[in-house]
């Protein structure tokens, strides 16, 4: 098997180049001096285009060729095969002089974001932007696509899903979720949240957060946890899997979900197991399976009434002001519903709101109906049929995210279906998991990670979205799970009749 051990190789040594650019990136974005942002742009491209000459090679062209016309290797071989090739069509498609530039483009485009949207200066950040939706435009022109050029970009978050399919999705979500926002804005009883205001050291959020990671049994000896201006998490290889969150000195609560939720995203980095290191099958099966299981710590666990019994002592020891509110007030405050303007502050009845907004502005934008220089007003127009609220700037409005400056489009989706996900997986640990809610209200979360480990995370790569829902839970994606979880919860929090 001589073949096999070169491809294999090979890919160990893709991987390593690509866990140093994942390094670097992820420097960028937590400590970089601001001055050496140019330069470390052209490390990164350089970095970057090994890796993709590599990958792309004829030597690798011809490994997958030869790998994927025997019949006897192992499962695991012939999944790898099956993966890296589908990647290897995707790559092959992209001439490398136009990827070294996109990634020269992206990381100045993303520079240029941080500080126009500090400034408030959509005009600043607008040639770049049309640039990264140019990128995108010819990308999805090279993958090739039969409906909708969105579809040829969608595939590399949510293998299989469609825009067509997405609006089948979301025609049923809105309907159902606009109504019962207002609802709940007109017949509820919102919760008292007053004694969530107030300065609250970042020194001390962190120990909240850092507290809340270990009780998930987040890994610390492979990983770790920095600040950032976007939250995020990035497996730098095996056994670094780091995170990243914000402290807002008057909003206590932002910062923990943050962390739990990018906590979330990192148990399933670290629970991909060794065998699976550089072999094309080392990451989640999809951004929208990888978004369930941040959201189902985030949102499932972590604002639940019974995470929230073991965890508030934990909490008052750091915050001693939150001794005298009852566990029942604090955790209806954290389930407050406002339609809101900031995305990664929305609660998690109005969040897919704020998803279905930025689908529309980027399928338009993809297909030319609309341009760059329309997207403010478009966002306000936007942003009050969907939440009946209108931001007062840019920086608040269209510049709050930093996807399409890196020119992600098509990545929005997976967060509105990991929302979808992790209500239906959630249900299935629920009836799989005996006693669960007991096991959480005693500080006992260690069965669920294992759980999720066991179904979803030890698999990597290996199955495609849909093959790995049906696996977990026994039926395709389903957004009712979703509907009625925050029907049910919602309806309680807000005491609807
Ligand atoms: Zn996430």
């Amino acid at each position: 098997m001589e073949i096999l051990d070169s491809y294999k190789a090979l890919l160990a040594e893709i991987g390593k180049l690509d866990s140093a650019t994942s390094l670097l990136s992820w420097d960028e974005r937590t400590y970089i001096p601001p001055k050496a942002h140019e330069a470390r742009a052209k490390v990164v491209g350089k970095l970057a285009k090994m890796s993709f000459e590599q990958f792309t090679s004829d030597e690798m062209g011809s490994y997958l060729e030869k790998l994927s016309a025997m019949d006897t290797l192992s499962d695991l071989d012939k999944a790898s095969v099956k993966r890296v090739s589908k990647d290897y069509k995707r790559f092959r498609a992209i001439p490398p002089a136009l990827y070294e530039q996109y990634t020269i483009d992206r990381s100045q485009s993303e520079f240029a974001w941080e500080k126009a949207r500090a400034d408030n200066d959509f005009t600043a950040f607008e040639p770049y932007l049309t640039k990264m939706v140019d990128y995108a435009r010819q990308f999805a022109e090279l993958f090739g696509y039969e409906e909708n050029p969105y579809d040829a970009l969608i595939e590399d978050y949510e293998p299989g899903m469609t825009a067509a399919e997405l609006k089948t999705i979301i025609e049923p979500l809105r309907a159902e979720l606009v109504p019962f926002v207002q609802r709940l804005m007109e017949e509820g009883t919102p919760p008292d949240d007053s004694f969530l205001q107030g300065t609250f050291p970042a020194d001390k959020q962190k120990q909240v957060s850092l507290k809340a990671l270990e009780a998930m049994h987040y890994d610390f000896g492979a990983g770790r946890l920095d600040v950032t201006a976007h939250p995020f998490t990035t497996r730098i290889g095996p056994h670094d899997t780091r995170i990243t969150t914000r402290y807002l000195e008057d909003n206590l609560l932002s910062s923990f979900f943050s962390s739990v939720h990018e906590g979330g995203h990192a148990l399933y980095d670290q629970g991909i197991p060794d065998e699976l290191t550089w072999s094309g099958l080392d990451d989640g099966a999809s951004m929208g399976i990888h978004e369930s299981q941040s959201r189902l710590w985030e949102n499932m666990v972590g604002r639940s009434r019974e995470f929230w019994h073991f965890f508030y002592p934990t909490l008052i020891d750091v915050f001693p002001q939150f001794e005298g509110i009852p566990l029942d007030s604090f955790y209806r405050a954290a389930n407050r519903v406002e339609p809101s303007l900031i995305r990664v502050e929305a609660d998690e009845v109005t969040y897919n709101l704020h998803i279905m907004l930025r689908f529309e502005l980027e399928e338009a934008l993809l297909n030319q109906r609309i341009e760059v220089r329309e997207l403010p007003d478009l966002w306000r127009d936007a942003m009050k049929r969907y939440l009946g609220v209108v931001p007062p700037d840019d920086a608040q409005g269209v510049m709050q995210d930093v996807h399409w400056s890196a020119g992600l489009i098509g990545y929005f989706p997976s967060y509105m279906l990991g929302n979808l996900y992790d209500a239906q997986i959630y249900r299935t640990a629920l009836r799989e998991i005996d006693d669960l809610p007991g096991k959480i209200s005693r500080g006992e979360l260690l069965p669920l990670r294992e759980w999720l480990r066991d179904k979803i995370h030890r698999f990597g790569r290996i199955y495609d979205p849909k093959e790995l829902l049906q696996r977990v839970t026994g039926e395709g994606p389903d957004p009712q799970y979703f509907l009625d979880y925050v029907r049910t919860k919602y309806g309680e929090v807000y005491r609807l009749k």
